[in-house]
């Protein structure tokens, strides 16, 4: 790493600690608090490690080759944006009249680094998003990185963020080394979301080698496709795998309005109710989407696929999230206040979900 990306980066995290914001959130029109649910952030410690793991290996996480390369035009200010958790994001958050956000790593977050090292850089990720929300009760809620590259630290890990730390549910960021969760090994970590009552959140990452080389032409490896491509197959595995059979009571969590899921239900239960189709699972695909799944908007602020969601779903499961700092709270506050759903879906979607799923309560 650079010597002045070293300096950025000290700067970024030393600023993070004065902060002159008021924490009383703004009084909001509606009588309802407005929570995204899906914005990230990240720490020193994980970009430092990840500069090192890419400068000795650059196939290791192609698209981290391009931010640290200088390709990615923006990736300074994305990056100062992520580290900060105060006054740049709290007052976007406050003109954009966002009362709260979760908080969760960036991806592929600590899931790019060997079992190690990602364990200890999951608790050292956890106990600053701890700190964080320490300072700002009433603007962050946050959702703990675990390493599933060890199934059992993860576990622990799991139990630590919501029982030590009071964090929300954990976060995972798809596929890890080219595995899906639905390999019993990773079963643990279910075990001890649901003995904990933690919701997993499951963030889309670049696809695995065994699935990118289709998406790597036209950008179509990330957010364009290959994102919900890659995430909507992994959870369609876990479905038609039985892992919620399994776990009846394991609550997930998917942005981007389901990855194009919902969309897909009808065939979905045609095809999976066919002798042909090989599977064991005990009820359709729609039934699980609908009982262990809430979808968030993140990167789909759009009228009609919130509307068919809702339709689909139901309002109790459709949750608000801007994806900061990729997405603009501006922009996607400014279209959900306008959107044309009725208040009560309207206070479901921008917090009574999140303060259910979350448990949200300060
Ligand atoms: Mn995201």
């Amino acid at each position: 790493m650079s010597t002045s990306r070293r300096d950025f980066i000290k700067l970024a995290s030393t600023a993070a600690v004065a902060s002159t914001l008021t924490e009383t959130a703004q009084a909001q029109t509606g009588g309802f608090r407005r929570i995204a649910t899906e914005e990230t952030f990240t720490v020193p410690e994980i970009i430092e490690a990840a500069t090192e793991l890419i400068t000795k290996n650059p196939d290791h996480e192609p698209g981290w080759l391009n931010y640290i390369s200088g390709e990615f035009p923006f990736y300074d200010t994305v990056l100062r944006q992520m580290i900060d958790l105060e006054d740049e994001r709290l007052g976007l958050m406050d003109a954009a009249g966002v009362d709260m956000a979760v908080l969760s790593l960036w991806n592929p977050g600590v899931q790019m680094f060997e079992a190690s090292q990602a364990v200890e850089l999951a608790k050292i990720t956890n106990d600053q998003l701890a700190e964080g929300i320490k300072r700002h009760p009433t603007r962050y809620a946050g959702l703990a990185a675990v390493a599933p590259q060890d199934p059992q630290a993860a576990a622990q890990e799991v139990e630590r963020a919501m029982q030590s730390l009071a964090l929300n549910g954990i976060l995972i960021n798809s596929h890890t080394n080219d595995e899906f969760l639905d390999d019993q090994k990773f079963w643990p970590i279910f075990e001890a979301a649901v003995a904990n009552d933690a919701p997993i959140y499951i963030h889309p990452r670049r696809p695995p080698a065994q699935m990118v080389e289709a998406f790597n032409d036209y950008s179509m490896d990330r957010a364009l496709w290959g994102y919900a491509m890659e995430t909507s197959t992994h959870v369609l595995r876990l479905i038609m795998g039985g892992v919620f059979d399994q776990f009846p009571d394991l609550k997930m969590v998917l942005g981007h309005m389901g990855e194009g899921l919902p969309f897909w239900i009808h065939r979905l239960d045609t095809i999976g109710g066919l002798p042909t189709t090989v599977t064991t699972i005990k009820r359709k695909p729609s039934e699980y989407l609908r009982d262990n799944f809430i979808m968030t908007t993140s990167g789909m602020s759009w009228d009609p696929a919130l509307k068919f969601t809702i339709e689909v779903l139901g309002a109790d499961r459709v949750m608000f999230a801007v994806d900061y700092p990729f997405g603009s709270y501006e922009r996607d506050a400014k279209w959900l206040n306008a959107a044309d759903i009725s208040d009560a879906d309207k206070a479901l979607v921008y917090s009574g979900n999140a303060e259910r799923v979350f448990k949200i309560t300060g």
